[in-house]
């Protein structure tokens, strides 16, 4: 057949359907959404949707404008920051030079330049698994961190940004912020300041609402008005309009997502000194997940374990770097001990083995 297109795609984590299981496997939240959200849910006029949503979700971008201080006119909504960021890379890399970003960051970045023909470049994370900004050469077509970093969980800190916006003030820096709730300080406040600095954030994480596909992205007018003719080239309304309705409820609900959010971070610091305990070295997260390896026992046998015990968390053996770590996405605290009362048994089997 002529013209199929070949691409190797992102491999999302797997969603089994079973019963009763822990799943920690795609870094959604622990908690359900608001009740806020869950009652605009059950209050919907279902009627409503024999219209189009409006092309501009007003009603959510101007609750987001005035949440994070800046204006509407700044903000682009999408279904999911997945699709934001496929806008976002698509409107900002159209140079012959290399969009660079680290080589072990969102799997999802490497997809979308093969996908829309974008040159890339991946600059080695150091030991501690920072990136080293040195590396980035002269001649660059954009750059992209996720901050803070997935898988490794790793935040940078503002300052760092600003170095890298600095740096290279003739290319766009996406700043992929879908775990910034959970440590680490936005880049939001950067905005007035640099003019190629491009934000995305989602629903999915911090706001516990992965499945309704809800994200957004916030950089100057400039910018926005460019992304925005690509989003109408293609797909104006990728936000329905019960998917506006309850993101805009989960908006204006920030004080139970605060709660919610402090118990994951508060679980996720017990769980990395819990699973150091046992011999996993852990990189320091500032996420709702954890990247864990343990010195003796190989990744892919604690998966498999896990696994039969019905409780799923991803590994990537693709990735020599990582390729013996574990990513466990922080459940509740009542998971989080289930799951390290099978990590303790296992390893202690695999020692006892071994003697
Ligand atoms: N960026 C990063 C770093 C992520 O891990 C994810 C979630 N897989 C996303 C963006 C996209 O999330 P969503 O499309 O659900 O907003």
């Amino acid at each position: 057949m002529i013209g199929l297109k070949k691409i190797t795609p992102y491999v999302a984590g797997e969603q089994p359907k079973l019963s009763k299981m822990i799943k920690i496997n795609t870094n959604e939240n622990a908690f359900p959404p608001s009740p806020k959200v869950l009652a605009t849910l059950k209050e919907f006029d279902g009627d409503q949707l024999r219209l189009y949503s409006s092309l501009e979700n007003e009603n959510l971008t101007s609750a987001l404008s005035k949440k994070l201080g800046i204006s509407s006119d700044c903000i682009t909504t999408g279904n999911g920051s997945d699709d934001v960021l496929a806008l976002a890379f698509q409107s900002f890399f159209n140079s012959e030079y290399p969009v660079v970003f680290p080589d072990i960051t969102y799997g999802f970045y490497t997809v979308w330049c093969e996908l829309f023909d974008i040159p890339y470049m991946e600059i080695p994370l150091d030991d501690d698994f920072h990136p080293d900004f040195t590396k980035i050469p002269e001649k660059i077509g954009g750059i992209v961190l996720a901050n803070p970093n997935a898988p490794t969980g790793i935040v940078q800190p503002l300052s760092k940004i600003e170095e890298l916006l600095q740096c290279h003030p003739n290319v766009v820096v996406i700043v992929d912020e879908a775990y910034i709730e959970f440590g680490g300080k936005s880049a939001v406040a950067l905005l007035d300041k640099y003019e190629n600095l491009y934000i995305t954030r989602t629903f999915s994480k911090d706001a516990s609402l992965a499945g309704l596909r809800v994200g957004y992205g916030v950089g100057n007018k400039r910018l926005t008005e460019v992304i925005k003719a690509v989003k109408n080239a293609y797909n104006p309304y990728s936000v329905d309009q019960l998917a506006e309705a309850l993101a805009l409820a989960a908006t204006q609900d920030s004080d139970y997502y605060r709660e919610m959010n402090g118990k994951i971070i508060e679980t996720r610091e017990w769980l990395s000194k819990e699973v150091t305990r046992i011999g996993f070295n852990v990189l320091p997260s500032a996420t709702n997940f954890i990247l864990a390896e343990h010195e003796r026992v190989p990744a892919g046998e604690i998966f498999d374990f896990l696994r039969e015990n019905h409780v799923f968390v991803r590994y990537f053996p693709n990735k020599e770097r990582i390729a013996n770590f574990l990513r466990i996405s922080i459940g509740t605290r009542e998971e989080m001990e289930v799951v390290l009362k099978l990590l303790s048994e296992f390893v202690k089997k695999i020692e006892i083995q071994e003697q």
